[in-house]
């Protein structure tokens, strides 16, 4: 599909042909990736940060946040949570922060990799490739990052870089890539500035890249941050080229990121169900996404990684978070996936049900 074509379907408002391209991604889903929906345990192990990303609500200059760092043993509980609950993966996130050293999350990768069959994602922003080389020596699989935009303009303004360095978020997904990683990013949908033409090209970039995981979820606005407040008028695209950041929108680009990226790992965002709590998930799983995030991460921390507010899901337990992710998932008539879930795993066995996970040693 050429990005004049995705751009016309960005722009589609006829229920019968919305309802065309849903089959079609949904089709395309089931054919390249199957029923299997994978679960990845979210550990939000830190909200330090320094960079001052105009959008995230954890950004260093951010008023009133209460900033903390998980310990080793605290990020291992979850891990071992994760696996418990039967998951196949987990993802650790944080702010950019070099207060998590080279040699913290080296030692965090192995002991996870050494004692667990999780697959580890890593998604620690922009980090140095001594320190990307050493984890994925240590085991990591995967790396998220996203690009948030491939208008190099826009990205400028709302992601400045640090001093001395020029923040390059594609070259480093090219050299992760190289490095062995599997490969993840993805953009917020409707963010101030994202003209249809940038969401179009966004959505052409992930096909060019050949992107491992993509997530797409809508811009949701923080009070604490330059474009959740007056300032942000400033920034919009002409109304009649600006993106909204709506549920419809989202959806749309959701489902035309299947059809570039048919094998590509596709999470339905906890974005997405923030803006719809009720459908949001299940919306998203049946038009293109194929992954799933339950966090993990325990609840006094959760609340304190508001990257936007009124996130959902912050205060349920992993284990509410599970029982209810299952239902959702067996209510669409899809299976949970077995095992690490990576790029091409539809070709290995699914589950019924997840697995009773072995002890930690
Ligand atoms: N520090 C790492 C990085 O920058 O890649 C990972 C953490 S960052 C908070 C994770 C993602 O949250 C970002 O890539 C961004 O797309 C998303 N995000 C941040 N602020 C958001 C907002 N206001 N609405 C929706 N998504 C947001």
């Amino acid at each position: 599909m050429k990005p004049d074509e995705i751009l016309l379907w960005l722009k589609e408002t006829g229920e019968a042909r919305l309802e065309e391209l849903w089959a079609r991604a949904d089709a395309v889903r089931a054919r390249e990736v199957g029923p299997a929906v994978h679960l990845r345990g979210l550990i939000e192990i830190g909200n330090h940060c320094v960079r001052q990303c105009l959008y995230c609500g954890i950004n260093a200059c951010a008023p009133g946040v209460t900033r903390y760092r998980m310990t080793g043993p605290e990020i291992l509980d979850c891990a071992s949570e994760a696996h418990r609950l039967g998951y196949g993966s987990v993802v650790i996130q944080a702010g950019e922060d070099p207060g998590f050293s080279r040699t913290f999350i080296e030692g965090l990768v192995r002991t996870i990799k050494a004692t667990t069959p999780l697959a580890v994602t890593l998604s620690l922003g922009e980090r140095r490739d001594d320190e990307l080389r050493c984890w994925k020596d240590a085991g990591a699989d995967r790396y998220l990052l996203r690009f948030e935009t491939s208008d190099p303009e826009l990205y400028t303004r709302i992601h400045p870089s640090l001093p001395g360095t020029l923040s390059d978020r594609f070259a480093q997904l090219d050299r992760m890539r190289a490095m062995g990683y599997e490969i993840g990013t993805g953009v917020m949908v409707g963010i101030p500035g994202q003209t249809w033409e940038t969401l179009a090209r966004d959505i052409d970039a992930f096909r060019r890249f050949d992107m491992d995981m993509i997530g797409v979820g809508p811009f949701l606005p923080s009070p604490r941050t330059p474009l959740g407040g007056p300032e942000a008028a400033g920034f919009m695209a002409p109304a009649d080229r600006q993106v909204p950041n709506d549920e419809l929108t989202t959806l749309k680009a959701v489902a035309l990121t299947r059809l570039v990226c048919p094998q590509a790992n596709i999470p339905s965002t906890t974005a997405l169900a923030t803006l719809n709590t009720r459908t949001g998930r299940e919306l998203g799983l049946s038009r293109g996404a194929n992954v799933v995030m339950p966090n993990v991460t325990p609840p006094a921390y959760r609340v304190l990684y508001e990257i936007y507010p009124g996130k959902a899901c912050i205060h349920e337990t992993a284990q509410m978070c599970q029982g209810c992710m299952e239902g959702r998932i067996r209510s669409l008539g899809r299976i949970l996936g077995k095992g690490p879930g990576g790029r091409g795993s539809h070709l290995e066995s699914v589950s019924e049900s997840c697995p009773a996970a072995p002890e930690l040693p």
